[in-house]
């Protein structure tokens, strides 16, 4: 019987796995270090404490149970080596998984620059850890404020350094719900600042001029601090020294500067850029290998005029659904299918009920209709699996 195994369970590697189910006749293993898929692009509302840890991921134990599939299994592991000659995945639990065809789609990590002293120390927003750590001293924070309150309210800071699609919506959300609670509380003690660092000259850079405008007007009057044409130095006993000269005393940090292939690609001997991703061809494939693919944030993607794909979801989905699918191609001796993807828009959370995107490239909207729109989005991507995870969570209890 033919091995498949998927190394990531987040966008690409579930989509990528929707396709391989198809064939009942081959064993696929998904293996992933947490036990969960983290529904990365929905953290904001967990930080901002709109949402909780329950609405941000999907449990990859019953979401494989779910699935119609006799040689389906999950496994909680975290590859640590790959054997691409003799088809081996090493883990740090020791245990050894063999492949027949393998699909790298264990993403990206935040990119620290080490020229940037004490950075370290930062918090990695795309690890829900560090997303829960971040919401908890969100939360204390404004709890501080209202301790501070008769005394003396002294100002308090959160800086945001890098001004792409996940700064920007995070320091958003922050901002709209620390105004939110502190009117519904009536405090006094309101002095909560957040200051946004774009090392552009604008925020959410390669966006259009009026998505930008939108956005910019949008944080300021959400009383976001936003800096422009700065670069963060370094960090050091609680202070963010920035390019312009100035620096600031903040409560924490969050670093969304840049991205970076997760270690685990370094594993393998095949063509990747300077960010560690691996360069695939039009099939997903890596250059060395047709039974190696990759997909996802993982994988330089380019369209069919050759231009890089940004790393986001729609690719994540369009790049695992044909991977998956040529997969089966090899298996069953067939041609493998193009890969062709397109973007169709972007939406960005601006805080509360309020969003600002560009449909397929046609027209802008903004306010409540992007709002909804970006909620309907994200909806049908859960619905279909958290009815699979709910069949799972059932036949692993008995029900
Ligand atoms: C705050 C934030 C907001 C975002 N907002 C949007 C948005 O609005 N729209 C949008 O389209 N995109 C957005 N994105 C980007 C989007 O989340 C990514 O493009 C998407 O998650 C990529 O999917 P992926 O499957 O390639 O990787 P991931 O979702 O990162 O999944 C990779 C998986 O691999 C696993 N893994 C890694 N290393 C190993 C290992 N050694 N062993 C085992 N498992 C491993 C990880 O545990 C993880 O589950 C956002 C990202 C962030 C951080």
């Amino acid at each position: 019987m033919d091995k498949v195994v998927i190394i990531g369970g987040g966008y690409a590697g579930i989509y990528a796995l929707r396709e391989l189910i198809k064939n009942k006749n081959i064993k696929i293993t998904l293996i992933d270090k947490h036990t969960f898929h983290n529904l990365q692009p929905e953290v904001y509302d967990l930080i901002a404490n709109k949402s909780s840890i329950a609405d941000v991921t999907i449990d990859l134990t019953t979401l494989c149970m779910g699935f119609n599939h006799n040689y389906l299994e999950y496994k909680n592991l975290n590859v640590k080596k790959i054997d691409q000659q003799n088809k081996k995945i090493y883990t740090e639990e020791q245990e050894i998984v063999d492949f027949d065809y393998l699909l790298m789609a264990a993403g990206t990590r935040t990119f620290f620059p080490s020229s940037i002293p004490g950075l370290n120390s930062a918090h990695d927003i795309k690890k829900l850890n560090w997303a829960m750590f971040f919401k908890q001293s969100f939360e204390n924070q404004l709890f501080k404020k209202i301790q501070d309150e008769a005394k003396k309210c002294d100002d308090t800071h959160i800086v945001v350094v890098g001004a792409g699609l996940s700064g920007v919506e995070i320091a958003a959300e922050m901002a709209y719900n620390s105004k939110m609670f502190f009117k519904r509380g009536n405090f006094s003690c309101d002095n909560l600042k957040i200051s946004l660092i774009s090392s552009s000259d604008t925020i959410l850079p390669g966006l259009t001029s009026s998505l930008i405008s939108i956005s910019h007007k949008r944080l300021k009057s959400l009383g976001i601090n936003v800096i422009t044409n700065t670069k963060l130095q370094k960090c050091e006993d609680g202070f963010a020294y920035l390019s312009n000269g100035t620096k600031i005393y903040h409560s924490f940090l969050i670093f969304t500067g840049g991205i970076e292939a997760s270690k685990i690609t370094e594993e393998l001997d095949v063509k990747k850029n300077s960010r560690g991703q691996i360069i695939v061809n039009e099939y997903m494939q890596s250059d060395k290998y047709e039974n190696i693919f990759a997909i996802g944030d993982a994988a330089e993607i380019r369209n069919k005029k050759d231009v890089i794909m940004p790393p986001n979801v729609t690719i994540a989905r369009i790049s695992g659904t044909n991977a998956g699918k040529n997969v089966l191609n090899l298996i069953n001796k067939k041609r493998l299918v193009k890969c062709d993807p397109k973007l169709d828009g972007i939406l960005i959370a601006l805080g509360g009920k309020y969003a600002a995107g560009n449909i397929a490239g046609l027209f802008h909207v903004s306010g409540l209709v992007a709002y909804e729109i970006k909620k309907y989005v994200f909806q049908s991507y859960r619905k279909p699996l958290l009815k699979l995870i709910r069949l799972g969570y059932k036949k692993l209890k008995k029900l």
